[in-house]
């Protein structure tokens, strides 16, 4: 919600202030976004930029129905997501409802606005308030204010250079090293996870990776891997980079992806799952003309992708089926 509104404050003109004390102001969102466009203005930098993506949206008129339509299209992720929580968790049904409706059908369905009276016909977006959504267990303007200042502080704090240096957070350091501007403006879709993007020609990563070296170790590692999830590149059963008895394939699956890892092992082309305590072959995404696999690289011919196995591969990740879709499960004693 705060995303939403703070994406609209840059938009909308100063006019629309609506006095705080007024009835039920907490559940307006002319009054909410007053109170972001007064706490953003304290900071002029936040209004400067012209990238591309603003100078479209500022070319579209603001209406309080499209402003409406606009914030309702912004939350819609975050009730999606929720909801499915919610299903998942207490066994809720999931409610059908047009793409109009999906708004207010989920926010009632997540016990955010009271149930339709009945026979009512189904409202249009734009006849909704999603404010009324809006339960605050603080003060409001407080909390936005405190937001607000999260923002105007990055462009302080982007000014001085050796604090960024003195960052180690990796998050913190990439945040830091964008724009404050460009986080105005935000695509409210959220993408599926995927894995890494692999190059056609498996010679590409051969060439690239087997005489990498480990940024940990600084060695090259006997038996090299990646992972497919974020890309990290680790020493695959190397006593280097073993820390208490835990190679570092397995210490890096339990700190990506909760103790689920998936990495192409890069001196064999084929791809090793590890859940937990065991791991498994799962194959290769590379294949010859032919279309067959060649494990360990032994006959050396050019290696394809295939992009309809690592579909596949990319499809058991995202929907948590590893364990039952791969049969022949061992332990990996930490070994990998
Ligand atoms: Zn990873
Ligand atoms: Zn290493
Ligand atoms: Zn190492």
């Amino acid at each position: 919600m705060q995303d939403a509104v703070y994406h609209m404050s840059i938009y909308l003109p100063v006019c629309l202030a609506v006095p705080q004390n007024t009835h039920n102001a907490e559940q307006s969102w002319e009054a909410l976004l007053s109170c972001v466009i007064g706490e953003l203005s304290k900071d002029r930098s936040v209004y400067e930029a012209e990238t591309d993506n603003m100078t479209a949206l500022n070319s579209t008129v603001c209406t309080p129905q499209s402003m409406e339509v606009s914030l309702q299209q912004f939350c819609l992720p975050f009730l999606r997501l929720s909801s499915l929580l919610q299903h998942h968790l207490y066994g809720d049904d999931l409610p059908g409802c047009s793409r109009e409706e999906e708004f207010c059908v989920l926010a009632q369905g997540l016990g955010l606005l009271p149930p339709p009276a009945p026979a009512t016909p189904p409202a249009t977006p734009s006849q909704w308030s999603s404010a009324r959504c809006l339960e605050w267990v603080v003060c409001p303007y407080t909390l936005t204010s405190q937001w607000c200042a999260e923002v105007t502080g990055l462009t302080e704090i982007q000014t001085d250079q050796t604090l960024v240096t003195q960052l180690h957070n990796t998050a913190m350091t990439v945040l830091l090293s964008v724009p404050p501007q460009t986080l105005l403006v935000q695509d409210p879709q959220w993408a599926a996870p995927h894995l890494l993007q692999l190059p056609e020609n498996y010679n590409t990563i051969f060439q690239y990776y087997h005489r990498k070296s480990c940024s940990a170790c600084n060695k090259v590692p006997k038996d090299p891997a990646l992972c497919l999830v974020c890309g990290t590149f680790v020493c695959l059963k190397g006593l280097c980079c073993k820390q208490h008895s835990y190679c570092e394939c397995v210490l890096h699956s339990q700190h990506c992806g909760a103790a689920t890892g998936i990495f192409l092992l890069i001196n064999a082309s084929v791809i090793i799952i590890i859940r937990g305590h065991r791991f498994c072959l799962w194959g290769s995404v590379y294949l010859d003309a032919h279309g067959e696999e060649d494990r360990d690289l032994r006959r050396g011919k050019p290696l394809f992708l295939c992009e309809e196995r690592y579909r596949v591969l990319e499809q058991q990740w995202v929907s948590h089926t590893f364990d039952h879709i791969n049969k022949r499960w061992g332990p990996h004693y930490n070994g990998l």
